[in-house]
């Protein structure tokens, strides 16, 4: 049994013109002391799925389906008191902005404190000894537990959220963009952190990350979610190396590769579709340069390679992407011009 399985989990967004299908059916597993990289584009629904791993759906969004099991637990369904016992100390969240996760006017020490108490049978003398223990493992000096937020740097704020999130030593750690905003410098040693609490700790995590380079330093496979679906999975080297979804491939080829040749990474054309009503068939048809008749109607089924999961009616039997269709170009133009052109309702 994994630590985590979701199963053709499906989540909606209630908007005045209608329903946003944010999340729509996906599935995929975390074992327990494995790291997976959840990435995309902004709008996919990444935030969404951790946002509904913790009980936290913004009010207007509601799971319509499916299943999410923690270490057999079914979560979907939960009553809301059940929840919050089990947020932060089965699973919690690591947020996107070290400084939006902070109370600016208490000191740091007690924001830290405070989940032990309210979670743990634990006495203030044992919660503020915690705390220090935390802040040691996470590299902050335990002498500044009494600070206030505005006397620490970006990156060690983020810690002090990494040290939050670990407060009731939770199974499953959730990085949402943990390292946006942080330079590069910060970026690597927050994700060193991560990647060595996870080994000490024996944690499974999550890292949410528009950034590929981000996972493929942490993680040990990769989910590729395009516009509220799962589109490929498997073993980050695979993934990266040999990608079978044209979205994941063009993902890559938008990553910088800090060791070849100086070059502007290509970006994609177009955007996510809008979710209230996504295109027919493949998702990504609007904006793939190997889209067929085929794609623009019916759903790619699942083809699975070994370890290797992916969505695409192009790729063959054998788990080969065969190269981009010369596409005229008009036609080629008309997609992404379409694609454009549709609002892109904000998400996340
Ligand atoms: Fe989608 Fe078809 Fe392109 Fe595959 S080839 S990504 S199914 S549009």
């Amino acid at each position: 049994m994994s630590l985590l399985e979701i199963a053709d989990l499906a989540i909606r967004f209630r908007v005045p013109d209608g329903q946003l299908r944010v999340v729509d059916g996906i599935s995929f597993a975390i074992e327990a002391g494995e790291a997976v990289g959840l990435v995309g584009e902004s709008g996919c629904g990444k935030t969404t799925v951790a946002r509904a791993l913790i009980g936290r759906l913004p009010e207007n969004g509601r799971i319509v389906g499916g299943s999410i099991r923690l270490d057999g637990e079914e979560l979907v369904g939960m009553r809301e008191a059940q929840l919050r016992r089990r947020r932060w100390r089965d699973v919690s969240l690591i947020f996107q902005g070290a400084m939006n996760a902070l109370n600016p006017v208490i000191r740091v020490g007690d924001q830290v404190i405070e989940p032990i108490l309210q979670h743990e049978t634990a006495t203030p003398q044992q919660a503020r000894r915690r705390a220090a223990e935390l802040f040691e493992r996470v590299g902050i000096s335990a002498n500044r537990l009494r600070d206030y937020p505005h006397e620490f740097s970006g990156g060690m704020r983020q810690r002090v959220v990494i040290a939050m999130a670990l407060a009731n030593r939770p199974k499953l750690l959730i990085g949402d963009e943990p390292t946006t905003a942080l330079d590069v410098m910060v970026q690597a040693q927050i994700l060193d952190l991560l990647e060595s609490l996870r080994r000490d700790l024996g944690l499974s995590l999550l890292l949410i990350s528009h950034d590929l380079s981000v996972v493929a330093e942490t993680c040990d496979r990769a989910v590729v979610m395009y516009a509220g679906r799962v589109v490929e999975s498997g073993p980050i080297g695979d993934v990266l190396s040999r990608p079978l979804h044209p979205y994941t491939e063009k993902l890559v080829s938008s990553t910088p590769d800090v060791k070849g040749e100086r070059t502007i990474g290509r970006s994609i054309p177009g955007v996510v579709p809008a979710l209230i009503a996504p295109p027919q068939g493949c998702r990504f048809n609007p904006r793939c340069d190997r889209a067929m008749a085929v794609c623009l109607e019916i759903d790619p089924p699942e083809l699975i390679v070994s370890d290797h999961r992916v969505f695409c009616h192009a790729v063959t039997d054998d788990g080969r992407l065969p190269p981009p269709r010369d596409l005229p170009v008009l036609e080629q133009a008309r997609r992404i011009t379409e694609a454009e052109s549709q609002d892109v309702e904000l998400v996340e």
